[in-house]
């Protein structure tokens, strides 16, 4: 399907994804309106710690283990991207600090994966999140996207319809909606998505400029420490929870035992997955329906890579290879 030059879009969910999509389909000149109930930020986009980590996810993550090609690219990408949009990228990178033991099997995971086992790596960068996602906000306003408070409840070419009663003519819409419509009456795709609850600590105090990754932990420097994440499969509530945060805690103080941790502030965001840890991107089974969503622990990663992603899909002449690896219908025989 291709679109013609003015179509057009809506996309739901104003999130890393959705607005990193606005951007690229608004410079591309589409007509572009976004449509999310939440205030800007108040989503996992919001909470996330801003890391743009192929090799830390590559490590820590089982189900990112085999991304970590895909990830660099993503994470190149950024580089492009944040300078036209004046988003500080910090590149100093990652440092591991543990025990022997622990520090002995980062250093085989980092030989499997045909990296040199050094204390510190350059690879993972990092952004704040907020304003990264005000900034590009803005940069998608200012290319003539517009963003209106709105829940989007149904689509059928030509109309979408919102859960206050409004239908609006839309030639497509793009499901960029993170743990929201999961239920399959969008896009029967999104039956797969499975929703992980992370709570992040954030507390004043300095490990300089590095982010410091233990076991079970990562500080990560910034406006605040950012210490996360749990990672609580299964559960979608926003509830912050003193028992699911006590093992992030212990782990934090084993790393840093000066830091203030009774005063820490916990922020909670729920992340989707899909089954292999890559998002769905592409065309739904649904007519008219693109999907942008279930980017695990990588949403702010992956943005770009997506946003272009869907562009080359609307301008139909996506010939990019990573887009096999994220294609929306692959999980077809496992949506039942
Ligand atoms: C604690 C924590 C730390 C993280 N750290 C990192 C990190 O360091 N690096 C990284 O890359 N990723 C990180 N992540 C993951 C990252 O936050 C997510 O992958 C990313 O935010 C997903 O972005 P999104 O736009 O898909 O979804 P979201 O940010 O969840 O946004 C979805 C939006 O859709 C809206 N919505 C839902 N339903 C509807 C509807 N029916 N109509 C309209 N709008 C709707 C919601 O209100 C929401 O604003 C972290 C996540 C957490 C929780």
């Amino acid at each position: 399907m291709k679109l013609h030059s003015g179509a057009r879009v809506a996309v739901a969910g104003a999130g890393a994804l959705g607005t990193a999509v606005a951007l690229r389909l608004a410079r591309a000149c589409f007509k572009v309106t976004v449509f999310d109930p939440a205030a800007p930020g108040d989503n996992a986009s919001g909470v996330a710690a801003g890391m743009l980590a192929p090799v830390s996810e590559a490590l820590f993550d089982p189900a990112s283990r085999g991304h970590l090609a895909i990830m660099r690219r993503a994470r190149d990408l950024w580089a492009t991207f944040a300078l036209e949009l004046n988003i500080p990228l910090a590149r100093a990178g990652v440092r591991f600090e543990g025990s022997e033991a622990w520090r002995g099997e980062v250093g085989a995971r980092l030989a499997a994966l045909g990296l040199p086992d050094t204390d510190v790596t350059t690879e993972d960068w990092r952004l704040e999140a907020q304003p990264a996602l005000a900034a590009m906000r803005v940069a998608a306003e200012a290319a003539g996207a517009r963003f209106e408070t709105g829940v989007v409840e149904a689509f059928a070419p030509g109309a979408l319809t919102l859960a206050d009663g409004r239908t609006e003519a839309f030639d497509v819409l793009v499901l960029a909606t993170g743990p929201g419509l999961r239920d399959g009456h969008l896009a029967p795709e999104t039956k797969v998505l499975a929703p992980i609850k992370g709570q992040i600590l954030r507390v004043s105090g300095e490990v300089g400029n590095v982010v410091v990754r233990g076991e079970g932990v990562y500080l990560a420097p910034g406006e605040d420490l950012a210490i996360g994440a749990t990672m609580e499969v299964g559960r979608d509530d926003l509830a912050p929870d003193a028992s699911a945060t006590r093992g992030l805690r212990a782990a934090a103080w084993g790393l840093r035992p000066d830091l203030d941790l009774d005063a820490a502030k916990v922020e909670v965001g729920v992340r989707v997955t899909t089954p292999d840890g890559l998002p769905l991107v592409g065309w739904s089974r649904t007519p008219g329906v693109m999907l942008a969503v279930g980017a695990r622990r990588n949403g702010w990663l992956f943005a770009p890579l997506v946003a272009d992603m869907v562009a080359a899909y609307l301008n139909g002449d996506n010939l990019d290879p990573d887009a096999i690896a994220m294609d929306a219908r692959r999980f077809e025989k496992s949506e039942a």
